[in-house]
């Protein structure tokens, strides 16, 4: 779950982070006020799940109510990257000496937390990483021991910021860490981390994702969930309790389990397609489950065909076969279907789906052979 940057800066200020005082508003007349209150100059910041809003107009500063006004009214309603701004954050401006970047994430590969300090903020990270690797200070930090005060240190000397935001930097580091731990965060980033004129490390923009699966032991979560924007697809999967993410390719994909999901994914960009999306149908056989992810699917332009990558295990084949043969009966689907079905009493399964089998649905005996077939398909079928 994305956190807008208003609500990333709460977040980091339950930690102690220092970020500037400011108000979120919807409308103009708000913003001037917000500004009034908070004290110019200041700057309105649009509020939206994408970074790059500087470049996109979407962060001015302001130095009187009249360009408070001026501001907020080009910045709400602004189009960035398809996002449409519907919130602004005013703040107090800082007088920015350096900025910074800081950030925390999980490397799987490690599995550890991996940490990232950069002397070169404001800009993106991607494009340090790119044009100057060295630049960007790395600790790797085993979850058990934690980050240490001595380990963050000599990670900040590392860095090479100016010495006069060292000790600021290892402060709102320590407190970083916690947010990122013990807030169940994903992520959190900071860029740019400035030091002030005034020689203050301080937090001047907020990325933080957190860790949906640890919502029910957070309470206060409930106001990030309502400011969420899903795609259509991604609502329509949510409300049937499916575990759905879209993508942008053209087969549509249907497994049982995560780990089959995620391997039907590579499986088709093996051989040269490129799913829609990610979808677990999860146990059971239920015809009411494969009708709401079969509908979520067709329903979505991009879907050319759909493969159907299905593991007997618990729930045995010709169940899952009678759950996807009632659905078909109960809607119209437009794309051609490639069924793989394996796993306990297969056969059993394969023998009930026979006489369905056409054009519109197909088998395959393996998960390649499906694949390829299904990539097929979304390269012939017309829209
Ligand atoms: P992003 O473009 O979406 O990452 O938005 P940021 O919040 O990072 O703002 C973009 C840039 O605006 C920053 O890198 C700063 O250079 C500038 N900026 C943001 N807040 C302030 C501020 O309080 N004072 C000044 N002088 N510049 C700011
Ligand atoms: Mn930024």
């Amino acid at each position: 779950m994305d956190l807008l940057e208003y609500q990333g800066k709460q977040f980091f200020a339950t930690f102690g982070i220092p970020v500037s005082d400011g108000e979120a508003v919807t409308d103009v007349d708000a913003a001037v006020a917000a500004a009034d209150r908070v004290g110019y100059p200041v700057v309105v910041k649009a509020q939206v799940h994408v970074g790059g809003r500087g470049k996109a107009g979407g962060v001015k500063l302001a130095s009187n109510a009249d360009e408070a006004r001026e501001h907020a009214t080009n910045i709400l309603g602004l189009d960035i990257k398809g996002h449409v701004v519907r919130t602004v954050w005013v703040e107090h401006a800082t007088d920015i000496g350096e900025e910074y970047y800081a950030s925390f994430t999980l490397d799987r590969s490690a599995k550890k937390h991996l940490g990232m300090l950069s002397a070169q903020g404001g800009v993106e990270i991607e494009a340090v990483a790119a044009s100057d690797p060295d630049a960007i200070a790395k600790i790797w930090i085993d979850p058990v021991d934690g980050l240490t005060e001595s380990a963050a240190r000599a990670w900040v000397e590392a860095a090479k910021l100016n010495p006069a935001a060292n000790d600021g930097a290892v402060e709102i580091l320590l407190q970083l860490y916690r947010a990122y731990t013990e807030g169940d965060a994903d992520l959190v980033e900071i860029n740019p981390l400035v030091l002030t004129a005034e020689q203050k490390v301080h937090a001047l923009d907020a990325k933080v994702t957190l860790d949906g699966n640890a919502t029910y032991r957070h309470e206060g979560w409930d106001a990030y969930e309502a400011t969420q924007v899903r795609d259509d697809r991604e609502q329509a999967a949510k409300e049937a309790g499916l575990q759905y993410v879209g993508l942008d390719g053209s087969v549509g994909i249907i497994a049982n389990g995560a780990g089959l999901a995620m391997s039907t994914l590579d499986v088709v960009n093996q051989v040269g397609g490129q799913a829609a999306n990610f979808l677990d149908v999860g146990g059971g056989a239920d015809a009411d489950k494969f009708v709401a992810a079969l509908g979520i699917i067709d329903n979505d332009a991009r879907v050319r065909s759909i493969f159907i990558n299905i593991f007997g295990g618990i729930t045995r084949g010709e169940e899952v076969a009678n759950g996807i043969i009632t659905a078909l009966e109960r809607i119209d689907i437009s794309s051609p279907i490639v069924i793989r079905l394996d796993g306990t009493n297969a056969d059993e399964g394969r023998a009930l789906l026979e006489p369905h089998l056409g054009d519109k649905l197909q088998m395959a005996p393996t998960m390649l052979e499906a694949a390829r077939k299904a990539v097929e398909l979304a390269g012939t079928a017309n829209a």
